[in-house]
């Protein structure tokens, strides 16, 4: 045993940095995985270098268990990416390198992956069909695939839906197969994988592809990254987690839908699938290509300081417009008593009614589901609020159940006021389940569907209910922001957001961003042909008609838009302009969080670099019981903000057992909801 080696291991960052000293009989090359003594345990490990990281003595090192000898090691990009992203992320090498591969790796012992290595490497590749026809690319796409094709920039591939950004992908795809590549795709929502790979799949009939997102079993998992890291996998098409698969023969990556925030994972290593895709990229010495209607703001920053390329794909193929946007200011409508009034303004409901009458389909947009967001007592001023959240329970019609969106605490809707008895209790507000149910009423010959997290619970609810949209069995579709992402709807000529003024004064500085990426996805159901464009509206039903968001939705001026946020943004301050990190912490009361964030605080004084906020509850404070603190780290400086988050974690780590109570705490950098 006189082999040292670096041993990544899931310990979290604070008791080290993940990586251990041990002996080996053998000397194991980096990347292999294996089993080592940690404590009392036998843990998983990852080989991270030769030689050893300390000092110790030979006889103070503990000697390591028996390899996975039937796995090629992983290889040094991947290492590097890990590297990095648990850098820059503020967690251990060991616990993100674990976390991010298959969970059934750890399970299998040699000879177990070895007869699943033996079977995928016999695997006959997909017959090699004859490629079916391709369109001959626009001038606008092969301009893309040209300037793509000439460096190795970051590429902002900037189009609506049905400009062409798919097929310029295939494209850009065949040539890096052609050269002998692997190459990845990330999409935002498992939801989007299958329509995305039947269109990779007949594309490339001789080529394997794989999907790796996190409702595969965990056998097929295992199955499909096994082939992406065996390099028997040609195309890897994924959602976030997808962006740390072995591929070692990558040649290209696309991002879809680069803007979307389900790229950002929401907890443990709280990366950016975008953000470690465009760096890995860069890494590897490859293109990247990030695909946007509506591109991230800080995407579209770094076009304009010309870091990033745009590739502009102007025009809908088919040459069908945007549908015209027209606003209608809610404060023109009679005053209701209380805010149950009719859920569509007149002349939206003629809209709507015409659409039925020539025989197409209408999508309304509301982001908020159940059927109202609040039950209310007149008599005694009771609320549905949840016992365990700061938050109101929303009112189910359908299972007649008041249910917490936060926390999941779910009871029986009561037949009259819990506090007063009154029986008269009143559902107040709007949500998909009461907007369906009023449509329906309202227009009775019309088939209405309603699609949103509560309607598609069940395996293939989701498929089951977009085909009776396709088939043209559903003449109103009520859905939530779900409905608006990637769907491809024929024959939708009307997009109605019902209600989207809450995001305009929300507190989260995105909000804006993200609404008019909503909204311009949502617009872009809607006449997607020539011949449809003509007839296509999209009505936007809001209280500030005057809003500059709108004004821009109107002209479908995303530049205009993006130019003035970057405005707002830059004089206060705010990133892309500065970059964040968000402390939170929780406990069981908020004092104790608070304090524990205060002594954070004061250990970062005299710190010039950085600006800290003070202390503040988020929007829910209190979920299952549980308090929550956070505090905003702020810096003009990246490589500073890094620096300084190095430093003061380890300090973190050693005030938390001075503070009783505290549940957990954790640090996001870049974080997306705030
Ligand atoms: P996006 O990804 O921007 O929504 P797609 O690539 O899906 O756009 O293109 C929209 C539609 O136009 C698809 O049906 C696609 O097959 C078709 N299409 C794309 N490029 C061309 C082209 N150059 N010639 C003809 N049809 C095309
Ligand atoms: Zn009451
Ligand atoms: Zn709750």
């Amino acid at each position: 045993m006189t082999n040292r080696i670096a041993v990544a291991v899931e310990t979290p960052q604070h008791t080290g940095v993940g990586v251990l000293d041990y002996l080996a009989d053998q000397a194991w090359p980096p990347g292999t995985l294996l089993r080592v003594p940690l404590g009392r345990r036998e843990v998983p490990g990852i080989v991270w270098h030769r030689g050893g990281d300390t000092e110790l003595a030979d006889d103070a090192l503990r000697p390591a268990g028996p390899a996975l000898e039937a796995l090629p090691p992983l290889g040094e990009a991947w290492r590097r990416l890990v590297e990095f992203a648990a850098a820059y992320y503020q967690r251990g090498v060991g616990e993100l390198a674990l976390a991010v591969l298959p969970p059934e790796l750890r399970k299998l012992d040699d000879v177990q992956l070895a007869r699943r290595v033996a079977k995928l490497a016999k695997l006959a590749p997909p017959p090699a069909a004859e490629p079916p026809p391709r369109p001959e690319p626009s001038a606008e796409q092969q301009a893309a695939l040209a300037a793509l094709a000439e460096g190795t920039a970051p590429a902002l591939l900037h189009g609506v839906t049905g400009s062409g950004k798919t097929e310029v992908y295939l494209r850009a795809a065949e040539q890096a197969l052609d050269a002998g590549r692997q190459v990845l795709v990330l999409v935002p929502e498992i939801n989007l994988t299958p329509q995305l790979e039947a269109r990779f799949a007949a594309r490339f009939p001789g080529r394997r592809l794989v999907s790796l997102h996190s409702a595969l079993t965990p056998a097929q998992r295992l199955k499909n990254w096994l082939q992406a890291h065996l390099g028997t996998a040609d195309l890897v098409l994924g959602t976030r987690l997808a962006v740390f698969a072995s591929l070692p023969r990558l040649g290209l990556v696309v991002v879809d839908e680069e803007h979307d925030p389900s790229f950002k994972q929401q907890e443990g290593a709280r990366y950016s699938a975008r953000d470690l895709a465009v760096w890995r990229a860069h890494d590897a010495g490859v293109p990247v290509l990030l695909g946007s209607a509506t591109p991230s703001l800080e995407t579209w920053q770094r076009v304009q300081e010309g870091r990033y390329r745009r590739l502009a794909l102007d025009a809908r193929i088919g040459g069908g417009a945007m549908p015209r946007v027209r606003v209608f200011d809610m404060s023109r409508l009679p005053r209701q008593r209380g805010v149950d009034g009719p859920p569509l303004a007149p002349p939206v409901l003629d809209a709507l009614k015409q659409r039925l009458e020539r025989g197409e389909q209408s999508l309304l947009l509301l982001n908020r589901r159940g059927y109202a967001p609040v039950l209310h007592c007149g008599e005694c001023g009771w609320k549905s609020g949840c016992p365990h959240c700061s938050a109101w329970r929303v009112f189910h019609k359908g299972d007649r159940t008041l249910r917490c969106h936060h926390c999941g605490f779910t009871e029986r809707v009561p037949r009259a006021c819990p506090d007063c008895g009154n029986q008269d209790i009143a559902p107040i507000g709007r949500g998909t389940e009461k907007l369906a149910e009023q449509l329906a009423e309202l227009l009775p010959e019309a088939r209405v569907a309603r699609i949103d997290a509560d309607s598609t619970r069940g395996a293939g609810a989701l498929e089951q209910q977009l085909g009776a949209v396709h088939a043209g069995e559903v003449d109103v579709l009520v859905g939530t922001q779900m409905v608006a992402k990637g769907h491809d709807f024929r024959r939708i000529t009307l997009v109605v957001a019902v209600n989207p003024d809450s995001a305009l004064f929300a507190s989260d500085f995105r909000a804006p961003e993200r609404l008019f990426a909503l909204l311009m996805q949502a617009a872009g159901r809607a006449g997607r042909d020539a011949e449809q464009a003509a007839r296509s509206e999209m009505w936007i039903q809001t209280w500030n008609p005057q809003h500059a968001l709108f004004d821009a939705l109107k002209r479908h001026d995303y530049a205009a838009f993006a130019a003035s946020q970057l405005d707002e943004r830059r004089s206060a301050g705010l990133p892309p302009f500065s970059h964040l990190a968000l402390l939170r912490a929780e406990a069981k009361s908020a004092e104790v969080a608070t304090a524990f964030l205060d002594e954070a605080a004061t250990l970062a004084e005299g710190v010039e670099t950085i600006g800290l906020y003070p202390a503040v509850p988020p929007a829910v404070s209190r979920v299952a019981d549980v308090e929550r603190v956070q505090m905003l780290v702020e810096s003009t400086s990246r490589p500073a903000l890094q620096r300084f988050l190095a430093g003061w974690l380890p300090q973190l780590h050693a005030l938390r057992p001075h503070h009783k109570g505290l549940i957990r705490w954790a640090v996001d950098v870049d974080p997306l909801a705030i």
